[in-house]
C-alpha cells in the first residue's frame, strides 16, 4: 500500500463533500438507506458530517446504479467508493495510540503474521526451556493445556493483549463520536441502534441485497456478515464460559464434546469459517467501481485472520488429544494474539464506527427536518 501520512486526507473529505452537494440537490436515493434520510438534515457538510454519513453507508451500490451522475457524465458521482475511502480515513484519524494507525494500515497482514509467529516460537520456546519433550507429548484429561503453559502466564498475555485492544477501540471509537458531533445519548438510540446493526437492516439499500457485477442484488453479503457477527459473538462466550468454569468451578480444559464451551466454540468456529470465506469470495465479485481499492488489504488482511483463527481452533479441538496438540495449541494462541493485536487498527472496528452512526441517526430522526436543516 502506498505511504500515507499521518495527517487528514482533505482531498478525500473535499471530494464527498462535493458528491453529497450534488446528491443534496438531487435527492433521487432518499429511500435507499439511512445516509440519504441523514444527509436531508443538512445543507453544508462540515468533515465531522461526512465522515458520520460515511459510515452509515454499507457500500450495497443500490445508489451507484440508480444514479444518472455517475461516470462518465461530468458530476462523476460515486457514492460507495467515495464513502469506502472515508470511512478508512475516518479509522485513521481516529485510532489509538495515533503512531501506530499508519504503521497498521500499510502492512496489517504482515504485522498479524510476524506476531502470529512470534507469539509461536514464544510459546513452542517456553514449553523447550521448561519440558522439551512436552511439545510432542500426547497430554489428555483437565488442564492438559497448561502442561505446556502455566494457566498464569496465558491469561497475562491474552489478558494484556485483549485489554490493551478493549481501551484502544474505546478511545478510537470516542474520538470518532466526538469529531463526528457526536452529542448526548438515550436508551432508545442505543436500542434502536443496535437493532439495525443486529439485523444490518440497510445493508440491502432497500433493494433486495447488495449489487454485484451482474447488477442483480444479491443478499449474500448479509448471510455472511451474520455468519462473522454471530460466530465470533459465539466465540466470545464461549472463552467467557471457560474463564467462569475454570475460576469459579475449577473446571479446567479441555472440555469434553458435550460441553457448552465446546457446543459454542464449535457453532462460533464454524461461523467464522463460512462467513469470512464468504465474505472473500464475495468481495472477488463486486462490481471495482462501486468498492474501494485503497481499503481492500486491510479487508483481507481481517478476514484472512479471521479464518486462520477459527481453522487454527477447530483442527486444535479435533486433535487435541494427539501429539499435534503442542504445536497447534502455540499456533492457534499466536494467531489469536495477532487477532487481538490488529483489532484497534483494522476492518474489525468498522462495526463499533457504525453502531456510533447509526445512534446518531436514531437520535436525529426524532427531530423535525426543518430545525435541524436550517
Ligand atoms: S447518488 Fe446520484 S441519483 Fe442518488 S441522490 Fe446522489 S446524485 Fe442523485
Ligand atoms: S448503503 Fe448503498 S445506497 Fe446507501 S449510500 Fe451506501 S452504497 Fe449508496
Amino acid at each position: 500500500m502506498p505511504k500515507k501520512p499521518m495527517k487528514l486526507d482533505t482531498s478525500i473529505h473535499a471530494e464527498a463533500n462535493r458528491q453529497m452537494t450534488i446528491c443534496n440537490a438531487c435527492r433521487y436515493c432518499e429511500g435507499l438507506c439511512a445516509v440519504f434520510p441523514a444527509m436531508t438534515r443538512r445543507r453544508t457538510f462540515s468533515d465531522g458530517d461526512l465522515e458520520y454519513l460515511a459510515n452509515l453507508c454499507h457500500s450495497c451500490g443500490a445508489c451507484y446504479y440508480a444514479c444518472q451522475y455517475v461516470p462518465p457524465h461530468e458530476f462523476a458521482v460515486n457514492v460507495p467508493q467515495i464513502f469506502a475511502q472515508l470511512r478508512s480515513e475516518s479509522y485513521y484519524r481516529s485510532a489509538w495510540p495515533r503512531t501506530f494507525a499508519p504503521l497498521f494500515q500499510r502492512n496489517g497482514l504482515i504485522i498479524a503474521l510476524a506476531a502470529t509467529v512470534a507469539i509461536a516460537l514464544f510459546i513452542g520456546g517456553f514449553v523447550a526451556m521448561h519440558d522439551p519433550d512436552a511439545l510432542f507429548a500426547v497430554h489428555t484429561g483437565p488442564g492438559a493445556f497448561y502442561r505446556l503453559m502455566p494457566h498464569e502466564t496465558m491469561v497475562a498475555l491474552f489478558g494484556g493483549v485483549f485489554l490493551f485492544a478493549v481501551v484502544a477501540i474505546v478511545i478510537s471509537v470516542r474520538t470518532f463520536w466526538r469529531t463526528s458531533g457526536g452529542g448526548t445519548i438515550g436508551l432508545s438510540d442505543l436500542l434502536i441502534a443496535g437493532q439495525a446493526t443486529a439485523t444490518l437492516r440497510y445493508l440491502d439499500g432497500q433493494r433486495g441485497g447488495c449489487m454485484n457485477e451482474d447488477e442483480q442484488p444479491t443478499d449474500r453479503r448479509r448471510f455472511y456478515h451474520h455468519c462473522t457477527f454471530y460466530g465470533f459473538l459465539l466465540c466470545f462466550a464461549s472463552t467467557s464460559l471457560a474463564t467462569v468454569l475454570h475460576n469459579l468451578l475449577g473446571w479446567h480444559a479441555p472440555y469434553a464434546w458435550y460441553n457448552p464451551v465446546v457446543l459454542l466454540g464449535v457453532l462460533g468456529g464454524s461461523g467464522l469459517l463460512i462467513g469470512p470465506a464468504g465474505l472473500l469470495r464475495a468481495k472477488q465479485r463486486r462490481d471495482p467501481q462501486v468498492v474501494s481499492s485503497d481499503t481492500r488489504g486491510m479487508e483481507v488482511a481481517f478476514l484472512a485472520m479471521l479464518l486462520l483463527t477459527s481453522a487454527s481452533g477447530l483442527l486444535l479441538l479435533v486433535l487435541r488429544a494427539t501429539p499435534a496438540m503442542g504445536i497447534l495449541l502455540a499456533l492457534h494462541l499466536g494467531i489469536v494474539f495477532a487477532l487481538f493485536l490488529t483489532f484497534p487498527y483494522g476492518k474489525f472496528v468498522h462495526g463499533f464506527y457504525r453502531y456510533a452512526a447509526l445512534i446518531r441517526f436514531a437520535r436525529e430522526s426524532k427531530l423535525p427536518v426543518a430545525g435541524t436543516a436550517d
